[in-house]
């Protein structure tokens, strides 16, 4: 059972008019589904509610159609229409004893009307930020009265949807009440701008509009940001306690963090667990309301000591409950060594930044719990006693392994090196990635309980070996590698100076220790975390370090998992100096001539060394053989060869976690030829 060092967090705590039966309050998340997949959305709260949360939060939900947030899916209230799909999410969340949170929103400047062609508003007019390049229209005495019953209107329905917390946001940068506060985007000379109680004044008034619409059955929380961490550009901190102090009893919880977003849902390279206490830690002392704040908590310990420091009432989490729905009950339970620790990697936020369905790298059976019917604990039981040799202990072929394994299948798993993982262990290495191994640390957990799973290390199979073993499954889960010869998006025939040049180097060599010194360019054709790693890397060791990008800026994808700015930054504190735009026009001797992509200029870098970070090559040697032998399978009896993951087709660790998921999943199941998942069709 438990450990009573916990008990704290599974004491409940009234929310205003509800109570919450524990600690564990799943703030809202975006998730790319929102108000267009209603049934994909219910069921991904439902999971959090069954796993054990206490309260389960909707992302931003608009209220109305001036903060039209398209193309990014989030939820919608703009009339009662938009009722029903919410109300599915809380009678989900409502069968498991948790309470349902929902987050309104108005975008204010930060909206975009694309869809809905409304005018954007703003406290003072000013350019948009999304949309179309245009502006957002101060906000009339009038508009100010007409965005009051909005959002009245708004909360009363989320309330006849069912829900039992109505926020009222003041966060991230993204809404027009927290753009009120701000002194850039307030520049009114009314009761509405001016003085902090001025600026402050149209939030008070929505707080009192909200509790007095809904208060009686449900409550009202508020959602703020403590700094900027913009200086005196943005709200700091000292002004932030002064507008808690101001409003400290008006809401039935505050709901804590640091905006925007990139410095709220920071990416583990660049931040902590708790990260944000020395932001928030204030406000317990200044209101006798509860308090939910985040940090990426996964340590039940660390969960306690923000309670029992008076640092939070709530431990609020988005990713570890995206990582693990089953968090709450495992704690609960005493299976610690269960939870799937979130790994900080914010592949979850790319869902909804690259407008898709919410993925986890942990967790792959996130956003799948509807279209495809997965949950994140329950498999199918095995079809038969059949023996499957899984070749590969990477991230695809460890989660294939313990899926598997958890199936009831009799598993082998076969890894190469002397030790498993692939390159979540590899990568792990590199600097600012060293939770990437939790990856491997909760599937080899988990294995290590299964006695049907055993697992043989230094161990490379060949295609007679695999034929010899006798399995009626194999699945090769072999990897890739990263490519010597420059070959990406911008060389489709490589890099000529490349081939056969002692002086070239990929991350492979140097995550096995082949490291480079003196001045190293890295050439990024990729324009994810790998280039960026690699100068990290590099200029920690010594080098004089240029980061080469084909793109016209470092890292552009690395926009989607809210890394960019960090990246930058990083790179700006360590010295290393991007070159962007920039094609490589010849490597001899220790010079690398490149040249920019738009006008042509040349330039001469010294370069001991040329770290190529461009694409990879599948490790398929082994499928491809064992595919050309397929005369000999029945003999073997051998019935199916899959290959998966990487040595499938490189990726993310998303990518091949899912593929080994999935593979799992679908092995001896009756699949049909058609689409593979459920869709929303509307019928109206
Ligand atoms: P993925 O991300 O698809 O899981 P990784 O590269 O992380 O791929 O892992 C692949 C693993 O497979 C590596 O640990 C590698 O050592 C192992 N491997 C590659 N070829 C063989 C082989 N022929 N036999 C056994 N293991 C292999
Ligand atoms: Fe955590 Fe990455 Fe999963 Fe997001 S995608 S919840 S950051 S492991």
């Amino acid at each position: 059972m438990r450990d009573p060092r916990h008990d704290v967090l599974f004491t409940p705590l009234g929310i205003g008019p509800v109570t919450a039966k524990n600690r564990f309050y799943q703030v809202p998340h975006c998730n790319g589904m929102g108000h267009a997949m209603p049934l994909a959305h219910a069921a991904m709260r439902e999971a959090k509610a069954e796993g054990g949360w206490a309260v389960v939060s909707t992302e931003e939900c608009e209220i109305h159609p001036s903060s039209d947030l398209a193309p990014y899916v989030e939820q919608r209230l703009w009339d009662d229409r938009d009722i029903p799909a919410l109300a599915l999410m809380c009678d989900k969340v409502h069968a498991h004893g948790a309470l349902a949170a929902l987050q309104l929103v108005h975008g204010g400047a930060g909206a975009s009307n694309l869809y809905s062609r409304e005018t954007l508003l703003a406290p003072s007019h000013q350019p948009s930020r999304h949309g179309y390049p245009s502006q957002a229209r101060g906000m009339s005495l009038h508009d100010i009265g007409e965005f009051r019953r909005w959002h009245r209107a708004a909360a009363l329905r989320g309330k006849r949807a069912g829900m039992d917390i109505i926020y009222v946001y003041a966060a991230h940068d993204l809404t027009l009440l927290m753009h009120f506060l701000q002194r850039r985007r307030n520049q009114r000379t009314d009761q509405y701008g001016g003085s902090l109680e001025n600026r402050a004044r149209l939030l008070r008034e929505v707080l009192e509009d909200t509790r007095d619409a809904v208060g009686d059955r449900c409550a009202v929380a508020l959602r703020f940001a403590t700094d900027e961490l913009a200086g005196a550009d943005g709200l700091e901190l000292a002004e932030a306690k002064d507008i808690v102090a101001m409003l400290a009893e008006l809401p039935d919880l505050w709901d804590v963090n640091v905006a925007p977003w990139d410095n709220d849902s920071v990416p583990s390279r660049f931040a902590a667990e708790g990260a944000q206490e020395p932001f928030i830690d204030f406000v317990k002392k200044a209101t006798s309301k509860p308090v939910v704040g985040v940090g990426r908590f996964t340590s039940p310990d660390t969960m306690v000591s923000q309670i029992r420091r008076g640092v939070l009432d709530f431990i609020g989490c988005a990713r570890p409950s995206i990582a693990d729905p089953f968090l709450p009950s495992k704690i609960e339970t005493g299976r610690v060594d269960d939870v799937r620790e979130c790994i900080g990697c914010n592949i979850c936020v790319a869902g909804d930044m690259t407008i898709s369905p919410i993925r986890c790298t942990q967790n792959p059976t996130m956003g799948e719990e509807w279209r495809k019917g997965w949950h994140p604990e329950r498999m199918p039981p095995a079809r038969s006693a059949s023996r499957v040799l899984v070749v590969g202990g990477g991230p695809a072929g460890l989660e294939a392994a313990r899926a598997l394994g958890q199936r009831g299948y009799q598993v082998v798993l076969a890894e190469a090196r002397t030790e498993l993982g692939g390159r979540a262990g590899r990568e792990a290495r590199l600097p600012g990635l060293a939770e990437w191994a939790r990856v491997r640390d909760w599937r080899v957990g988990q294995i290590r309980k299964l006695a049907n799973v055993s697992v043989y290390l230094d161990s490379t199979l060949a295609a007679q070996d695999v034929l010899d073993f006798g399995a009626q499954h194999v699945v090769v889960a072999t990897g890739c590698r990263w490519r010597r010869d420059g070959y990406g998006r911008s060389n489709g025939y490589g890099i000529a100076d490349c081939v056969g040049n002692p002086r070239v180097f990929t991350l492979d060599d140097l995550m096995d220790g082949r490291m480079p010194s003196g001045h190293v360019v890295v050439y990024d054709d990729d324009g994810f975390y790998y280039g960026s790693v690699a100068a990290e890397l590099l200029r920690r060791g010594g080098c004089h370090v240029v980061h080469v990008a084909a793109e016209d800026c470092i890292a552009p994808w690395s926009q989607n998992t809210l890394d960019y700015r960090h990246i930058r930054r990083r790179m700006a504190d360590l010295g290393i100096k991007a070159l962007v735009s920039q094609a490589v026009a010849g490597f001899r001797g220790t010079t690398l001539s490149v040249a920019d992509v738009w006008d042509g200029t040349r330039r001469e870098l010294p370069c001991d060394a040329l770290v190529v970070v461009t694409a990879r090559t599948p490790d398929d040697a082994l499928y491809r053989d064992l595919r050309s032998r397929a005369s000999a399978w029945p003999d073997a009896g051998l019935q199916s060869v899959r290959c998966i993951g990487d040595a499938d087709a490189p990726g993310l660790i998303a990518h091949a976690v899912y593929a080994g998921h999935r593979y799992a999943r679908e092995l001896e199941e009756p699949t049909g030829t058609g689409v593979p998942f459920r869709r929303h069709f509307h019928t109206a």
